[in-house]
């Protein structure tokens, strides 16, 4: 495939996992961003500021290098107001290939009142294995993103973080990956607080 098929590709997949997260109400609003590497470069598509994730189409996603330069932008929109730490992520993680920054429910309380999810399944334990909490900053702002980036440098095996009072930021290979890691994430949430609501007979 060609270099220019391949974005066109990923600006599709983009889109469409975009949209999945808003549709399995991962996010509300105009909440939440992603963005995916094109494989083998230093460059990635990411979602624009102020779009909800239902709506987003592949060609008002952004390109750019993960040093900040702006290479394509086929509708002029403003890029996510996070898109700093996307790129942080692929500078600190050469693996990532994919980050996924939604605002879940459950998973958004507990990032409210624990310093880590409970992992309370053999499948959270299996896959997610850690997700620790980062500390709370106005969206967009450096101080997040300073914290974004002290919390991936303090947890180097985690693929998942709360970010407190906010949501979470998990990092895959793919986009594929990214989305299902917050799906995970958010159902091991619902069941830690439904399972914190039962009481044992
Ligand atoms: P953007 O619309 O700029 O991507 O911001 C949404 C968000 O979730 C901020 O944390
Ligand atoms: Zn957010």
């Amino acid at each position: 495939m060609s270099h220019e098929m391949e974005i066109i590709r990923l600006r599709k997949e983009l889109a469409e996992y975009s949209r999945r997260c808003f549709n399995r109400g991962l996010v509300s609003g105009t909440g939440g961003n992603l963005s995916v590497r094109v494989p083998g470069t230093d460059t990635a598509l990411i979602t624009p500021t102020g779009i909800s994730l239902g709506d987003i189409d592949p060609e008002i996603n952004l390109l750019m290098k993960i040093d900040g330069t702006l290479i394509e932008n086929p509708c002029g929109l403003k890029p996510s107001k996070e898109t700093a730490f996307h790129l942080a992520v692929y500078q600190i993680r050469p693996e990532a290939g994919a980050v996924a920054h939604v605002h879940p429910p459950y998973a958004t309380a507990y990032s409210n009142v624990a310093e880590r999810l409970p992992m309370v399944t053999v499948s959270a334990q299996g896959v997610l294995k850690e997700v620790p909490r980062i500390e709370s900053a106005m969206a967009g702002s450096k101080e997040l993103y300073e914290f974004v980036k002290a919390g991936l440098l303090k947890y180097p095996a985690a693929k998942v973080l709360l970010m407190k009072e906010h949501g979470t930021l998990a990092i895959g290979a793919d986009l594929k990956q990214s989305y299902y890691l917050t799906d995970l994430t958010e159902d091991t949430a619902k069941i830690a607080f439904i399972a914190s609501q039962i009481k044992a007979g």
